[in-house]
């Protein structure tokens, strides 16, 4: 085996590997005693700030009151020095800009007093308010460079916490990112609007049921996270793994995930020591972590954590794939979060549980026991059934980008057709409403919602329907076309705002019943079946990856936008202007910078995997082609020199000949593709991409796959798909 060949070194270099597995010990250090032992949490707070200021504190964070300046410095003062107890000297606003990552710079707490000695400080301001030459973020047209000034702003409601380092630590605060004009930079911004929105309109409807006491409807959110972990040595010999996250080229393994060996399997020890360790670090930052397993392809796995509100859950997301990422290589992994890293087997998607409860613990997604918990539990339902038939365009555009491209609208789950699954139970009921009349449940029973007794609805709808994009399970709604590198932000922030709407149509409809004197219960049950009606098309408890499936959806006219290029336009049509403006989401020039950043975003990523594609095809594959060439070439010299037949040589040089022959014409034809100048706006750019730059590197890789069957195995040099997910 030659070294010089880098696949050879990364096996060489696992096989040689000992690796240090064991980082942290339970038994020494408990795990209810490391959760949330870095953030500056309630229970911090009640013991670290004088009353009254905890119960301000505390009252904008459970009721969004708004923040009382006064208590700023107060609350700055104890931030800092609980974190310098923990080894802090640095503190920093993160912020989710556009870029779907987060982003921080730090500051010391040190103030030099001028006499050659520094005491440390931390003001009320600087917790409240900062300003990061934020001018290289995309902004999509919001600011130009001259004017580049943005500012975050605290975000109370999400704790700080301490980010520990080797050498020294620091102070986290969690921050909204915004312009100086008030417009969102952000992810987290129209997350926290989009969250208010649906409280303001689900309270509306809790007050017309008489409940009172909810002073706040949260949206929760549990996202289950599926990543590939494989050897890191195998990662740093492939150039496509570390620019583009993906492998642009590799054959089929001859074992792929057939054998259905790999799901809910035996963890391999490496693994679950990394798995441990990156529970370890979250417990400290207090994410419920609670879940791991093997998933479905071989190298995949999942985490997922306990449910929380959605702002929490998602700084909590962004943090799980922070520490993943970061941690993988100590045990000489790497953490792939890519929506598609290979080919041919299932990607990584973020299962998004979505529900709304209220601010004293009531899930609104539950069905419930009594007859009145059902028939509001209907109206909440209702009213998600009516978002998703109203807004399906928005759900899958929520979830575009060119990564999310190769599960949606390709051969995966879930398809880029948005559809909800509601099970045998839910259906049932649903279907007895719709036709208004009849009163039995397939239990037996008598509905007639808040008069006589309603069935029991099931807590747990038991048939799993894997293949819906958007499936009820039992108290919950669970969004399962989320790409596994994307922020759940943006998904969330639609889901949360369509439902509003939905709430709003409804609130308002009941609301104005009563004020006619109306009984509410009447109003309700007159009210329920327009609204299932309404939203039926977008109901199908079948396999949505037939192709009668996909006829149907047709019929019933359910949009099937199949790719990114296709979804982005909806962002500025004037009906989601309208929505977004209504509930102040995103303003119209919010929405227009949105469009303009995934458009480039989808023109950059697709650009910068052609130019891979080009530069391992040219310097990779192709020298290792002509080397075969040249040998197979010696080969047919040889033998004829020895005076054997040489027709089989011949033929093989032959095929390989051509092979390479067309492999170089493909690459040319990417040159082209690549050189191409697009005229025109941003949008009509991205189908460039879409429809020639794609295409174009789709026949380098299918030639270069071809090779890798052909070619010499000692003269290959990326790591193979049967070696990157097979050694573990
Ligand atoms: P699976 O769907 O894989 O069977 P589970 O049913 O255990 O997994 O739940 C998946 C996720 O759903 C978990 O993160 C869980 O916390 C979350 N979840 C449960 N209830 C809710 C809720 N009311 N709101 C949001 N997420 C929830
Ligand atoms: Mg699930």
């Amino acid at each position: 085996m030659s070294s010089s060949n880098p696949r050879f070194a990364a096996l060489q270099a696992i096989a040689a590997a000992d690796y240090q597995l064991q980082k942290v010990n339970f038994t020494e250090t408990h795990m209810k005693d490391l959760f949330g032992e870095n953030v500056f949490s309630e229970a911090v707070q009640r013991e670290r700030l004088p009353k009254p200021v905890f119960k301000a504190l505390q009252k904008t964070i459970k009721q969004g009151a708004p923040l009382d300046p006064a208590i700023a410095d107060t609350v700055a003062s104890a931030m800092k020095d609980w974190a310098i107890e923990r080894g802090a000297t640095h503190f920093t606003h993160q912020f989710q800009p556009m870029t779907g990552l987060t982003a921080e710079k730090h500051d010391s707490f040190m103030a030099p007093t001028g006499d050659g000695k520094a005491i440390l400080e931390f003001s009320g301001k600087e917790l409240v308010r900062g300003e990061p030459d934020a001018s290289s973020f995309p902004s999509g047209g919001i600011r130009a460079t001259f004017e580049a000034r943005g500012y975050t702003a605290w975000d109370p409601t999400s704790p700080a916490y301490i980010l520990e380092s080797p050498n020294g630590a620091t102070l986290v605060i969690p921050t909204a990112f915004l312009s100086w004009t008030g417009e969102a930079l952000d992810k987290k911004t129209p997350l926290l609007r989009s969250m208010e929105a649906l409280s303001n309109q689900a309270l509306r409807i809790l007050r017309l049921f008489g409940n009172n006491e909810a002073r706040k409807v949260f949206t929760t959110v549990g996202p289950e996270q599926e990543y590939f972990l494989i050897d890191k040595n195998f990662y740093y010999a492939r150039p496509d793994l570390i620019n583009a996250g993906r492998t642009l080229f590799g054959a089929p393994p001859p074992k792929g995930q057939e054998m259905e060996d790999q799901y809910f399997g035996h963890i391999p020890e490496r693994v679950i020591a990394c798995m441990a360790d990156c529970e370890a670090q979250l417990f400290k930052l207090a994410v419920p972590v609670k879940t791991r397993h093997n998933e479905v392809a071989p190298s995949q796995y999942e985490i997922a954590p306990i449910f929380e509100d959605s702002n929490l859950a998602t700084d909590h997301q962004m943090l799980v794939m922070e520490v993943m990422r970061k941690t993988a290589p100590k045990y000489g992994l790497a953490c792939l979060l890519h929506e598609k890293p290979f080919a041919g087997i299932n990607g990584s998607g973020k299962h998004n549980n979505w529900s709304m409860s209220t601010d004293t613990g009531e899930n609104l997604l539950n069905p419930g026991d009594t007859p009145h918990d059902n028939a509001q539990f209907l109206v909440f339902c209702a009213a998600v059934l009516r978002a998703v038939a109203k807004y399906p365009e928005l759900l899958r555009v929520s979830v575009a980008s060119a990564h999310n491209d190769h599960r949606l609208g390709a051969n995966e789950a879930p398809p880029a057709i948005i559809s909800v699954f509601l099970g045998d139970q839910l259906q049932d009921v649903i279907d007895q409403i719709e036709k208004g009349a009849a009163k039995s449940t397939k239990q037996g029973g008598f509905m007639e919602i808040g008069v006589s007794v309603l069935p029991k609805l099931p807590r747990d709808a038991g048939d799993r329907n894997r293949t819906s994009p958007f499936a009820f399970t039992g108290n919950k709604f669970e969004f399962r076309a989320v790409g596994g590198s994307q922020s759940i932000a943006g998904p969330n922030t639609v889901l949360n705002t369509i439902v509003a709407e939905s709430l709003d149509y409804i609130a308002t409809n009941l609301e104005k019943a009563k004020g006619q004197g109306k009984d509410i219960n009447k109003a309700i049950q007159e009210l329920l079946p327009v609204l299932l009606k309404e939203s039926k098309k977008v109901i199908f408890n079948g396999d949505n990856y037939t192709p009668e499936w996909h006829q149907e959806a047709e019929k019933r006219g359910l949009p099937n936008l199949r790719n990114t290029v296709d979804a982005l336009p909806i962002i500025l049509r004037k009906d989601s202007i309208e929505l977004f403006g209504k509930y102040k989401v995103y303003s119209e020039r919010e929405l227009q910078s949105r469009f303009a950043i995934l458009c480039e975003n989808y023109v950059k990523t697709v650009n910068i995997e052609a130019r891979l594609t080009n530069m391992m095809a040219k310097t990779m594959i192709l020298p290792a082609a002509l080397r075969y060439q040249g040998e197979v070439a010696m080969a047919v010299n040889a033998v004829k020199a020895a005076g054997a037949d040489n027709a089989a040589q011949v033929e093989l040089l032959k095929s390989l000949t051509a092979t390479i022959g067309e492999f170089q014409k493909a690459i040319t034809s990417l040159d082209h593709a690549l050189a191409h100048h697009a005229s025109g706006d941003v949008h009509a750019h991205t189908k460039h991409f879409r429809d020639t730059v794609l295409p174009a590197m789709a026949e380098v890789r299918a030639l270069g796959d071809k090779l890798e069957t052909v070619v010499a195995d000692d003269l290959w040099p990326l790591p193979t798909y049967r070696e990157m997910l097979f050694i573990k």
